[in-house]
Formats: C-alpha cells, structure tokens, sequence
C-alpha cells in the first residue's frame, strides 16, 4: 500500500527511535526535562523567537495561541478552508469564545483590500477583530507558500490596525525549503508561530509554539489548563531534535517527488493537474474528466494500492513525505491511470 493521504502517516525511523531511547528525561511540566527544553531552545533559536513550548499537537499549538491573543467575543481574520476553520473541531468558537471571518483566498492569500476591509471599525456595536491568521503552507489550498512579502505587508497592515498575528506553520519548513527563505524571516511577520513536526518532519508527535517570552508565560497557563502538560516528555522531544538535525533540507526530495508525481499523472491520466502549481509537497488533481467524484476515484484507487483523499467533490489530494520513495512514482501514475480510465 502507498499512502499518500498526508504526511503524517511517516513512522519514526530506527535512527529516530534510537534517538528517543537515549534521550535524558525530567518532569517537563516542572521545566526539568532537558531533552525538551533542548528542542523548544532549538526551535526558538531557528524560528527567532524569544521562548518556545512543546506541546503534543498543533491544534492544540493553535488552540492556545488562540487563547493567548484573544478573549471570547473576539474576530479572527483567517483565509476560508484553513486548518483552523475546517479542522480543528471548532476550537475557535469552543475553546476561545472567538468567531472567524472566513475570507475567500488565492493560493492561501487573502487580498490585502480584503483583509482591511474586514477589520471592524472600532465601535461597541462591533465584533472586536482582534487576531490574523496566517497559514504557511496553505494545507487544503494545496501546499502553496505565502509569498515573504505578502506575509509582512498583510501582518503589517493588520499591526496597524491593532490586531496580533499568529502563524499556523505546521509546514513552515516546507516553505522554507520550497522558497530558499528562511523560517525565521517568516516568522518575524508573526507575533507567535506554531510548526508541527508529526508532518513533513516525520516524527510521531509533537508541536512547537514560539513567540515572545510574555505571552509564552500566559500560554503556559493555558497548555496545563487543556492538559497538554506531560512529564518524561523527552522521549518524544528527541524524535524533534533528530527531525531538525535531518529531516529538514530534505523535505527537497518531498517536492521533487510531489512535482514528479504531478507531472505523470498529468501526461498519463484523465487527472489534472497544472504542475506549475505544486510548490511543494502537496498535489490537488482535478478528476473532473474521470467521471467519478474525488469519493468514489480514491475508494477505487484503495482497491489499486493507493491511498489519498478527497479535497472536496471533484479533487483529490496527494501528499508526499518521508516514507515515500521515488521509485514508487510510476505505480501510483499507473495505479491512477487504471482507475480513472472507466473505458478500460
Ligand atoms: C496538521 C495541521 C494542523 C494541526 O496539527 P495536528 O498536529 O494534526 O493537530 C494545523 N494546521 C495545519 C495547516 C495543519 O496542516
């Protein structure tokens, strides 16, 4: 079976894993676990932020930066589709008390105009917009990396308008990767970043929030309050420190094999894909001309030996990662082209 559903299927490799079996252990809720407090000081130093905090998953690195930047009755500005919007269980609205503006995007930007224009004007009759959201790389959009540009002027514009700026990175390397610019000048647009390293980074758990130390303090509360507090925690912190040690500039190869796949399932299939499009390591096909929606191709393609996702009704989504190889690219071309040829 090939899946290429998400990168989050990757297992922890035997270097990794002999890695988290040496690890030195404390109580990380008490701050004694110094594996953590390696990798959180690593993260911090590459990310250019004062603290960091390790925390189990990133939507709960989400849920709390949510919590850090906003109270109950609070507007976050976030593109429609984001992960925060579609899966995160509703958090926002559950664990924050804050509602999203949901604002139609290009390739995971929303227009600066937009943006302005959704900042409520500050009166007692209005919602409070408080926080953006920025999503790099865009996940259900299709991996696109949010231009540095794009990223400052959009956090500038809202700074001046009061509101803070959080950065949902759970594939901030993959942009960095993809776009030869660093991680840190990303997250300099930011007021606190999140990466995840259960995707592209292939460990089996795991987030890192970075920001200032001030609001990290506050964030601190929070964790332990939705009990994401652990303890010998640096069995898993280790799988972090071996990720950014070597699983970094190789997220390369993901892309590589991301535009490789969309190249031959573009020639050799009734897919379509514009291979311009994949930035990195996330593909969309459009199985319009198949006849069959994204439901009944992937279903079909599980038959075949080849897992993937709808991403909606007419597309869908491949991921490639870590435990997928290239030479597994001409199966899965094959696999799709057998499947999504009704004539055959
Ligand atoms: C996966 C993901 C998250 C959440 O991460 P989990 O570790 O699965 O909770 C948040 N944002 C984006 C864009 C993601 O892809």
């Amino acid at each position: 079976m090939i899946d290429l559903r998400s990168d989050t299927v990757t297992r922890p490799s035997r270097a990794m894993l002999d890695a988290m079996m040496a690890a030195p252990t404390g109580d990380e809720q008490r701050g004694d676990d110094p594996t953590v407090n390696r990798l959180c000081a690593m993260m911090a130093e590459r990310l250019n932020k004062e603290a960091a905090m390790f925390l189990p998953s990133g939507t709960m690195a989400n849920s709390i930066a949510m919590l850090i930047h906003c109270s109950a009755g609070d507007e976050i500005i976030v593109a429609e589709d984001s992960h925060i919007s579609y899966s995160e269980g509703g958090g926002a609205s559950a664990l924050v008390g804050a509602q999203l503006a949901q604002l139609p995007h290009s390739r995971g930007e929303i227009a600066l105009d937009t943006i302005g224009d959704a900042i409520r004007p500050d009166r007692p009759q209005t919602v409070r917009s408080r926080l953006l959201l920025l999503e790099q790389t865009s996940n259900r959009a299709g991996g696109y990396i949010l231009k540095p540009d794009y990223v400052q002027r959009s956090a500038s514009l809202v700074r001046d308008r009061g509101l803070a700026v959080h950065m949902d990175g759970a594939r901030l390397f993959n942009a960095e990767v993809g776009s030869a610019i660093a991680a840190s000048t990303y997250a300099s647009a930011a007021d606190t970043v999140y990466v995840d390293l259960s995707k592209g980074l292939g460990c089996p758990f795991g987030a890192i929030l970075a920001g200032p130390g001030d609001m990290l303090e506050l964030g601190w509360r929070y964790k332990m309050r939705l009990g994401g507090g652990m303890r010998q925690a640096g069995i898993m912190a280790a799988a972090g420190i071996h990720a950014l040690e070597n699983n970094v500039s190789r997220l390369r190869q993901d892309h590589d094999n991301a535009r490789a796949l969309a190249t031959g399932i573009n020639a050799h299939t009734r897919l379509t894909i514009d291979v311009a499009d994949v930035e990195t390591n996330i593909v969309l096909a459009d199985c319009r001309e198949t006849g069959l929606t994204s439901r009944e191709l992937c279903d079909t393609l599980a038959r075949h030996g080849v897992r993937a996702n709808p991403n909606g009704k007419d597309t869908i989504r491949l991921v490639t990662h870590l435990d997928f190889r290239s030479d597994d690219i001409d199966s899965v071309v094959e696999s799709i082209s057998r499947c999504a040829d009704r004539s055959q």
